[in-house]
């Protein structure tokens, strides 16, 4: 299997060159040359697979020969021994048309921690096996950036820095993030939003001499292996609810900001899984939203909202899909990336448009509705959605159709977004790994929103000794 970039200006590589990538060298991303297609009797096959057993099955179509399958193996059950749940994703059951994936057992409660524990130990395996300094450098909406941290925390010749966007993240994911006083960790709290945090570590990865000289390796869903690892929860449920579905069409509603998550799903989709409708769920920032209604790409305003982690107004991996929703043309996607960057949108056109309406539905869902989905499953159900989480269920109720089912998305834990949930007056007892943060000491550098302020900090992180990266 070789990787090639969605721009086409970037030679084939391999699996382990690809992840080390991270953006490609073209200002791409980087995706399969040929996706493998599993075929229904092999589904079949996997009906009864554990988590770590499926996600090798998976991988293995991916990696090629370039990690033995005994390194994988352990790699694998590394990673998902630090998650709570031993199904490590419970698919529970809400009605007889609802199910909730619930993807926030790992250890920062969010979805982030089932791609990024990986990640974690691929970067230390790499790090070990072939000498090479990792120096991780990465955005976050506020759960990306806490899940890196605890995947690489106390491992041997890794760096990793994480700007994320200064008061616009909630509380617990702040304490995530900051309490961490390791060496090897830097935090850095930007007077900006998401976007401009995304923006700042894009310009540096598109810097390649700034990039090769500081070993600089990405952590945000621009890293194909995070879009891989996270196609293994579409799978497992899938396998679960049709046991006792068999004649109805799955749907999967995905709170979504980066498009990272759902492009999994895309993913999983060509690969031969038998989904019916991926449903975008957004909050009101809804770019996604409006350009399945409209064909029209372009960022709106950018709002706040209690669903911090999707306030996004660029998603990152709209130009993964947008490559094969123009039949895999390289061109064409350099030539409406550059139409994005100088006329800030994209427009598809109505033929193009009848695909994704086959494909996908859309639903922007008001911070308002939001609270008000908080209120009625915890009266209704008994169970707690976390506002992201709500946002899918928004979307689901939106668009369920007769003889559908759907698989919605909790992407985290309702105890990181206490801030919404006492809106709803519902008093939550929180785990006590967040309990515990509460009262610990904050490490965190507040720095302005530029390119060269960030390169200043940046600089004098890695040329500070740390005992844990001299290898
Ligand atoms: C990151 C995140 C999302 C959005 O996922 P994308 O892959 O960026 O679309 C949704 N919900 C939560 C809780 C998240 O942390």
């Amino acid at each position: 299997m070789k990787y090639i970039s969605t721009r086409g200006n970037v030679e084939p590589r391999g699996f382990i060159e690809t992840v080390l990538m991270g953006l490609a060298d073209d200002g791409g991303l980087m995706i399969p040359a040929e996706i493998p297609v599993i075929s229904p009797a092999t589904l079949v096959e996997w009906e009864n697979l554990s988590y770590q057993e499926l996600f090798l099955e998976i991988f293995l179509y991916y990696v090629n020969d370039e990690i033995p399958l005994e390194d994988l193996k352990e790699m694998v059950a590394k990673s998902y021994s630090t998650f709570r749940d031993p199904a490590i994703t419970p698919v529970k059951p809400i009605t007889d048309k609802l199910y909730v994936l619930e993807l926030f057992h790992g250890p920062t409660f969010a979805f982030k921690d089932v791609a990024l524990q990986f990640m974690g130990e691929l970067y230390s395996y790499i790090s070990k096996k072939q000498g090479e300094i990792i120096h991780i450098l990465g955005a976050t909406s506020g759960d990306t950036g806490a899940a890196a941290i605890q995947g690489v925390r106390g491992k041997e010749g890794i760096r990793i820095c994480v700007l994320h966007p200064h008061q616009k993240v909630s509380k617990v994911q702040e304490l995530q993030m900051t309490t961490v006083n390791d060496a090897n960790v830097l935090n850095l709290s930007v007077k900006g939003n998401f976007d401009d945090c995304q923006r700042i570590i894009k310009e540096l990865f598109g810097d390649l001499g700034f990039k090769g000289e500081h070993h600089l390796r990405a952590i945000n869903s621009i890293n194909f292996v995070r879009i891989l690892a996270q196609t293994v929860y579409y799978f497992y449920a899938y396998l679960q609810v049709v046991k006792t579905n068999k004649d109805a069409s799955i749907n999967f509603s995905i709170p979504s900001g980066n498009f990272g998550n759902v492009f999994s799903g895309y993913l999983a989709k060509r690969m031969g899984l038998p989904v019916n409708k991926l449903i975008i769920a957004t909050n009101e920032n809804n770019i996604l939203e409006r350009f399945i209604q409209t064909g029209e790409y372009k960022p709106g305003d950018f709002l706040s909202t209690y669903s911090p982690s999707m306030d996004i107004q660029i998603a990152s991996n709209f130009e993964r899909y947008l490559y094969y929703l123009v039949g895999e043309d390289a061109e064409k996607v350099s030539a409406y990336m550059k139409k994005f960057q100088d006329e800030g949108q994209i427009v598809i056109g109505a033929e193009a448009m009848q695909q994704v309406h086959a494909e996908f539905a859309a639903y922007g869902v008001k911070n308002a509705e939001c609270l008000q989905v908080i209120s009625k499953y915890k009266a209704n159900h008994e169970y707690l959605l976390d506002p992201h989480t709500a946002c899918g269920i928004a979307a689901y109720e939106t668009y369920s159709g007769d003889n559908e089912v759907c698989v919605s998305f909790a992407t985290a834990h309702p105890a990181k977004f206490d801030e919404a949930i006492k809106l709803c007056n519902i008093e939550q007892v929180l785990p006590a790994e967040i309990q515990q943060l509460l009262v610990m000491p904050q490490y965190q550098t507040i720095v302005d929103n530029s390119k060269e302020e960030i390169v200043k900090q940046l600089e004098a992180f890695y040329s500070r000794a740390t005992d844990v990266v001299e290898n």
